[in-house]
C-alpha cells in the first residue's frame, strides 16, 4: 500500500479503519475531522483515498502556467535542466501519479 494523503477536507492525518478483504470493502477514516470514505476496494488499499483526479488537475494546470510564464521571460530555459524536471513533473501529474 502506497502511503495515504492527507485528508481533502482537513489535511489530518487519515488511515485505514478497515482493510478490505473478499468479504468487505476498505474504509478509510480521518484523525482530525473523522470523515469518512467507504469503498468497495478489496485489494490495493489506499488507491481510493489517493485517487484525486480534481486535485491532481489543479497542481498540473499550476505547473502549466508556470512552465509558460518562465518560458516567456527565459529565452532557452526549455533546454534547461530545470525544465525536463518541471515536464516530468507535469507529465506524472497528467498520468494522475503523485
Ligand atoms: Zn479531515
Amino acid at each position: 500500500m502506497s502511503e495515504l494523503k492527507a485528508c481533502p477536507f482537513c489535511i489530518g492525518e487519515a488511515e485505514i479503519a478497515v482493510y478490505g478483504n473478499t468479504k468487505q470493502g476498505t474504509s478509510y477514516q480521518c484523525l482530525e475531522c473523522s470523515c469518512t470514505l467507504e469503498t468497495s476496494e478489496t485489494f490495493n488499499h489506499g488507491y481510493s483515498w489517493n485517487n484525486r483526479p480534481y486535485e491532481n488537475k489543479l497542481k498540473a494546470d499550476a505547473v502549466r502556467d508556470e512552465i509558460e510564464y518562465i518560458k516567456s521571460n527565459r529565452p532557452h530555459w526549455h533546454l534547461s535542466v530545470e525544465y525536463e524536471m518541471m515536464m516530468d513533473r507535469l507529465n506524472k501529474l497528467e498520468r494522475g501519479e503523485k
